[in-house]
């Protein structure tokens, strides 16, 4: 049975059923940009038909341990009151492509729906019955939570384990997947809490789908981001302000950055979206806080500033791209030394040693004029980004692999490719021809140069 392209999107909603309350936030989204998806799937089809037609339509369980009960999170209700909302995006643009790919999903957010769907595909036959249907799993895409949850099915999951998918947003680097590893090496992979929380599951590497391509040992799932659209207008004129909106939804982000807001009141205009900002504190005389905003309105505010300063929190949001989407320079903070696992209290039980140079390392790499990063704490440095920034005027931007066309086609590669469960399969992907070989005196003609480089830069 071949996957093909599904535009209905109430067949989708009634998929999104079990705990209604939890699918609040998922639904806007989806509704909001069934008509960017749809387009994009026309397009996509069209210009790929050799990715898009002849896939497999696969039985596909979607579990968010996230949102279960269990997990005691309350993502679904802290989402009003702008709680984390990057994972919540990243979900709702998966279901939404999955579906529109053509694939057969079964979406849980509860112990109860997971065991249902369980207790189902294990009673199937293995092969298809006569109507070609079957109710057998080929993906389980889920979280560290839903696997914890998996677990309690031990059975299922050991006979499952290749045909999971992690959603796991900052990526886990190949020592802390295997926990005897990290057990033997716990000193030099900690800084000051040696523990691995949301390690030790002994996927491969590549089975676990991140937020931001950041680490080639796992794999780039991404999410969308909205195009800029013509109805929503800007809430005020952008060349007649210098208007910058402050990242940094809740008032604990803004904590300690007294200094900082002031640098920036020195130069322009301070805006804000914080949703629990103290009436009296010193930090918001003179800022216009907007509260939360809902989506529309936020991208109006988006389309009215010049600038959208990032302080430091939260780390790899989608924020920023929404910011440049809207034709908005992204003000990056730098951090200096990097912060990592060893150094950094929020990172530090996180299962990678990755060391992120700024609040979006994935920003550098896009640079002028759709983003700037400047240490923040440097008031000088500060004011002159946000100077420049205010003279930039770039067009609205979102790059290919953030567009809902990037994502399906990103995903229709990953679904119908990627297979872990046949180790001795020939032809693997990503393909073999794609890969870039550099001789060792290449890399030593590289490093040399590296060496020079920096030694002049430091000579001078
Ligand atoms: N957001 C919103 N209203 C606001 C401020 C932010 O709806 O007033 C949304 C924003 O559009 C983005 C989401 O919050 O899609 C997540 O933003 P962030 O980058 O802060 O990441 P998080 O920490 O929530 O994962």
């Amino acid at each position: 049975d071949y996957a093909q392209m599904n535009r209905n999107m109430t067949d989708l909603f009634s998929k999104m059923s079990d705990v209604p309350r939890n699918y609040i936030y998922h639904k806007k989204r989806i509704e909001r940009m069934w008509s960017q998806w749809s387009k994009a799937a026309a397009t996509n089809w069209e210009k790929h038909p050799g990715a898009m037609s002849g896939r497999r339509k696969q039985n596909i369980l979607v579990h968010m341990g996230f949102l279960a009960k269990e997990s005691k999170l309350n993502f679904a209700e802290k989402s009003k009151e702008g709680g984390p909302l990057g994972e919540l995006l990243q979900w709702s643009d998966l279901i939404a492509s999955l579906h529109i790919l053509g694939h057969q999903l079964y979406i849980s957010t509860d112990k109860g729906t997971l065991k249902n769907v369980i207790e189902e595909a294990e009673r199937a036959p293995p092969c298809p019955t006569m109507d070609g249907k079957s109710k057998r799993i080929d993906l389980i895409i889920t979280d560290i939570m839903g696997l914890r949850g998996l677990k309690k099915h031990r059975a299922f999951l050991v006979n499952n384990k290749c045909r999971i998918r992690l959603v796991d947003s900052f990526g886990t680097h190949v020592e802390f997947t295997d926990k005897f590893y990290f057990r033997d090496h716990k000193k030099e992979l900690s800084g000051s809490v040696p523990k691995n929380p949301w390690g030790g599951h002994g996927l491969a590497p590549q089975q676990h789908w991140t937020f931001f391509p950041h680490t080639d040992d796992n794999t780039f799932l991404g999410f969308a981001v909205d195009q800029p659209l013509e109805e929503i207008r800007p809430m005020f004129d952008r060349q007649s302000s210098k208007a910058v909106l402050v990242y940094g939804k809740e008032q604990y982000m803004w904590k300690g950055l007294e200094d900082v807001i002031q640098s920036v009141k020195e130069v322009a205009e301070v805006h804000a979206t914080v949703a629990d900002a103290s009436t009296g504190s010193p930090m918001f005389a003179d800022v216009v806080n907007h509260g939360l905003l809902d989506t529309n309105r936020l991208y109006s505010l988006l389309r009215s500033v010049k600038v959208f300063l990032g302080i430091g929190f939260p780390l790899e949001g989608p924020a920023p791209f929404e910011a440049i989407a809207q034709g908005a320079v992204y003000i990056n903070a730098q951090f200096n030394p990097p912060k990592s696992r060893l150094n950094d209290g929020f990172l530090a039980e996180k299962p990678t040693l990755r060391e992120f140079t700024s609040q979006l390392p994935y920003a550098e790499r896009i640079g002028r004029p759709y983003a700037i990063t400047v240490d923040i704490h440097n008031s000088t440095l500060l004011k002159k980004a946000i100077q420049e920034a205010l003279l930039l005027n770039p067009s609205p931007y979102v790059p290919k692999e953030l567009s809902t066309e990037g994502m399906l086609l990103r995903l229709a590669l990953l679904v119908e490719k990627q297979d872990f469960c046949n180790p001795d399969k020939t032809d693997s992907w990503p393909p073999a021809n794609q890969m870039q070989v550099f001789s060792f005196s290449e890399l030593f003609i590289k490093s040399l140069f590296n060496y020079y480089f920096v030694s002049v830069v430091i000579a001078h």
